[in-house]
């Protein structure tokens, strides 16, 4: 069996490292950081089964505007980062036309498919289901006009055969008696589930890797040994570490490792905030998108979580909080004595390409590296299968699953 290095230790690369090491390799686990503290840490929490959209959809081009004018909406450009996102924006907004959506929606959905199947198998591995409510998750609408607006949504969850229900103000109130009675319809998508603390889901997964063999690496992969055109070892802050095989999975951080390896991808963060508030009186259970003001509350283990945004910055520019502040009285618009006094406040960088669909493959130029990173939205959700995809991949194995949507070259 091989020696194999998976770089980073977000859920992307956990999950990789399980599945490789279940096929008998032995792996290492590069990251400088502690395992799921970076975006895997601070999302919402979410293990969707219905996921079908992009961010890149026909009718965003012409809500842009307003949304960027709005300083309590939740969309944000860092204007001074325009020449570097030029490219990432402009192919975005290329990506609005309806055949494309269309597309990237459909290699998402491929992907969902296989999502809690994978996750079943490192839950019950790690011992860790009890972090897993599988509750279904909703989201929410003010208005028959807003609801209406989520028809071709439902019409592909439909076609894809994902399972949902369409719920009335009463129905609703019997699931989540927490919301204020403001809301007239819901979409409760009753397969997906949510973790009640994303950082130690990750946190125990690694726990797992190491408790079975594995090696766990705080160093820093700044770059690689080549020999014969193969890769032979990932150099890191500390040293070196020899590679049959090497798996790429540092999120946001994992554009210039990956020209190194042969593939020039506009890969660019995508970020997003959240503030924890107290939990209510009277709980909220599950994962709710509100869909007319655009953020999400959902359950987490030290109280309730608010997440929000999308805002296009470098990597490492400096959080801006103003959004996800303002967001606070939109929440306690929609929960009764909703607590708003701020517990902690963050920011990640969804690691996004500008067809929201993930890299899964085999690098063009290196025989023996791996991609597996630029998870968007859906990064939570998609680890696990993507660590399935991925030992498939390096065992020769057929994925069952047509990988052409996630190559690196050619978007
Ligand atoms: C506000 C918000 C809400 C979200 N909600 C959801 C949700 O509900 N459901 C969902 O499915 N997804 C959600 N996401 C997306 C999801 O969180 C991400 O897609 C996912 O966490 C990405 O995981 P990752 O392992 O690729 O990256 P990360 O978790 O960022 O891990 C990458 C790791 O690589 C390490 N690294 C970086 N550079 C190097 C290097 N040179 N050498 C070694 N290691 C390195 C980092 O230290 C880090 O630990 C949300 C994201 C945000 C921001």
């Amino acid at each position: 069996m091989a020696d194999i290095a998976v770089i980073g230790a977000g859920i992307v690369g956990a999950s990789c490292a399980l599945f490789l090491q279940r096929d008998g390799h032995k792996v290492t686990l590069i990251d400088p950081a502690e395992p799921g503290s970076k975006t895997s840490y601070g999302n919402a929490c979410s293990i969707s089964a219905s996921a079908v959209l992009p961010t890149a959809t026909p009718g965003v081009a012409r809500q842009i505007p307003a949304m960027l004018r709005d300083p309590a909406g939740p969309l944000n450009i860092r204007w001074r980062y325009l020449p570097r996102l030029a490219p990432f924006l402009l192919t975005l907004l290329r990506n609005t036309a309806p055949e494309r959506a269309a597309a990237h929606g459909k290699a998402i959905a491929a992907l969902i498919h296989g999502v809690l199947p994978a996750y079943e198998i490192l839950l019950k591995q790690a011992g860790a289901e009890s972090l897993v409510q599988r509750l279904g998750a909703l989201k929410v609408y003010k208005s028959d006009a807003s609801f209406a607006g989520s028809q071709h949504e439902r019409d592909l969850m439909t076609e894809q055969g994902f399972p949902f229900e369409v719920l009335n103000a009463d129905e609703l109130r019997q699931l989540e008696p927490g919301l204020r009675p403001i809301f007239q319809h819901a979409i409760y998508a009753t397969d997906s589930a949510n973790v009640t603390n994303p950082g130690r889901l990750v946190r125990v997964f690694v726990d797992e890797l190491a408790a079975s063999g594995g090696a766990v690496v705080r160093e820093e992969a700044v770059g690689f040994e080549f020999v014969d055109n193969r890769v032979a070892a990932v150099r890191t802050s500390g040293g070196s570490v020899s590679v049959d095989s090497v798996v790429l999975a540092a999120g946001p951080w994992s554009r210039g490792l990956a020209a190194r390896l042969g593939a020039k991808l506009l890969l660019d963060a995508e970020r997003g905030y959240h503030v924890m508030l107290p939990m209510p009186e009277t709980p909220i259970r599950r994962f709710v998108h509100f869909a007319d003001d655009k953020f999400v509350l959902v359950p987490h283990e030290d109280g309730l979580r608010l997440t929000s945004g999308v805002e296009y910055a470098k990597v490492d520019a400096p959080p801006d909080y103003r959004r996800i502040r303002n967001m606070i009285a939109l929440a306690a618009a929609t929960v009764p004595d909703l607590d708003t006094r701020e517990q902690s406040i963050w920011c990640g960088n969804r690691p996004s390409l500008p067809d929201s669909v993930p890299v899964i493959d085999r690098s063009p130029r290196y025989d023996n590296a791996f991609f597996a990173f630029g998870h968007s939205h859906l990064g939570l959700t998609m680890g696990p299968v993507t660590g399935r995809i991925i030992a498939d991949l390096v065992a020769g194995r057929d994925p069952e699953l047509d990988l052409s949507p996630y190559r690196a070259v050619g978007r």
